[in-house]
């Protein structure tokens, strides 16, 4: 028997073990090829399908119209930071950002580095532990877009709303709560996801991007770089991190087989309820320092009344086979990852963890 712990970690994080089963089945003959996946050509029929099925999935399970491209690319979801300034922020141009922590201001240094940043508004001062109201934005209406983070995985915020940008197109990155609950994808303008958090392994970002944008984009950018490059050749213009974009699928069609977004929304809702309803039950034991509004589903973060207590949370933890508690070191303390792929046994593990753990100490 193989034995696996209950891994919380902020990503890569936990797999689906029923994704990783037909992995193993399929690795040394992939459907009666004789070959691995990893061994075939990304150009075979083989590949073709999935890359084919991976696009209709998204689609499906997003609900996205005919005018948007679904695209897989290397390189992660940070150099999409870059990505997006070079192809869609002109000279003499504005961009817009919105800023709630750590990954948000790396998308803004990149911006700033190619053009001009106007700050729709800024968390900062309160230590980003929320995220601005949607109506509170502050961005001209000629700005070439604005772009926000969705799910802010290290300091444990969400956006449970999003902003109404008129015709500034809203550009958003959703690593960490892509197809996590229900949202109208056709808001976005576009929209990433690094693969490790809710799509799968790392090596692989998924961009996706609404037709009219593909007339944006600067002139003379190197090939690679070009949006339109991915979008033509559907994700083959070069190698692409084939394996992984086979997970990724294979994650998309256990999405689907457990019913949709509906279902895996009301799942994630369950599993943020028993930790938070756990803290809000003992404020004076835990402390959750993200204002409530502004709570994530994904990043439960939370804080012991000193931080020899917390390392005592997290070594013991560790020892009850529970894995990857520790907070980002920006913030410390305890950070729960409780992404699509956590069983609710997994939350409530850990719920049960925390309760036994207050009552010892
Ligand atoms: C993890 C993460 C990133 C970075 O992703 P890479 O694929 O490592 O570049 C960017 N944005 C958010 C919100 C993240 O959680």
């Amino acid at each position: 028997m193989v034995s696996r712990v209950y891994n919380y970690n902020p990503g890569p994080s936990t797999l689906p073990l029923e994704v990783l089963e037909i992995i193993q089945k399929e690795l040394l003959d992939y459907r009666g090829t004789g070959m691995s996946i990893m061994e075939i050509s990304h150009r075979s029929p083989e590949y073709d399908e999935i890359n084919n099925q991976a696009i209709s999935l998204v689609k499906n399970l997003m609900d996205l119209g005919d005018n948007y491209h679904v695209i897989f690319v290397g390189g992660g979801a940070s150099t999409q930071f870059a990505h997006i300034p070079l192809n869609f922020l002109p000279e003499g141009k504005v961009a817009a950002y919105v800023d709630t922590g750590t990954w948000s201001a790396k998308a803004i240094k990149e911006a700033q580095n190619l053009g001009n940043v106007h700050l729709a508004a800024s968390s900062k001062d309160k230590g980003y532990t929320y995220v601005p109201m949607a109506d509170e934005l502050d961005f001209p209406n000629d700005a070439v877009y604005l772009h926000l983070t969705s799910n802010n995985t290290i300091k444990g915020t969400q956006f449970h709303e999003f902003p109404n940008s008129g015709k500034v197109p809203l550009i958003c990155d959703m690593s960490s709560d892509i197809l996590s609950h229900q949202i109208d994808f056709n808001k976005f303008a576009l929209f990433y996801a690094g693969a490790q958090k809710n799509l799968g392994p790392s090596g692989v970002t998924m961009v996706v991007l609404r037709d009219d944008m593909l007339e944006r984009i600067n002139d003379g950018l190197p090939t690679f770089f070009d949006y339109r490059t991915h979008t033509e050749k559907k994700s083959l213009f070069n190698t692409p991190p084939s394996f992984t974009i086979y997970v990724v699928k294979l994650i998309l069609e256990w999405i689907k087989q457990q019913g949709g977004l509906k279902v895996v929304e009301n799942n994630n809702k369950k599993k943020k309820d028993l930790i938070y309803n756990l803290i809000d039950a003992n404020p004076d034991y835990f402390h959750a320092p993200v204002s409530e509004n502004s709570r994530s589903w994904m990043n439960i973060v939370f804080r012991l009344f000193s931080e020899d207590m917390e390392q005592k949370f997290i070594s013991e933890a560790k020892v009850a086979g529970l894995i990857g508690l520790k907070g980002h070191r920006s913030v410390g303390g305890i950070r729960v990852s409780l992404y699509n792929a956590m069983t609710l046994e997994g939350a409530e593990k850990v719920a049960e963890f925390m309760e036994n753990f207050r009552r010892n100490n």
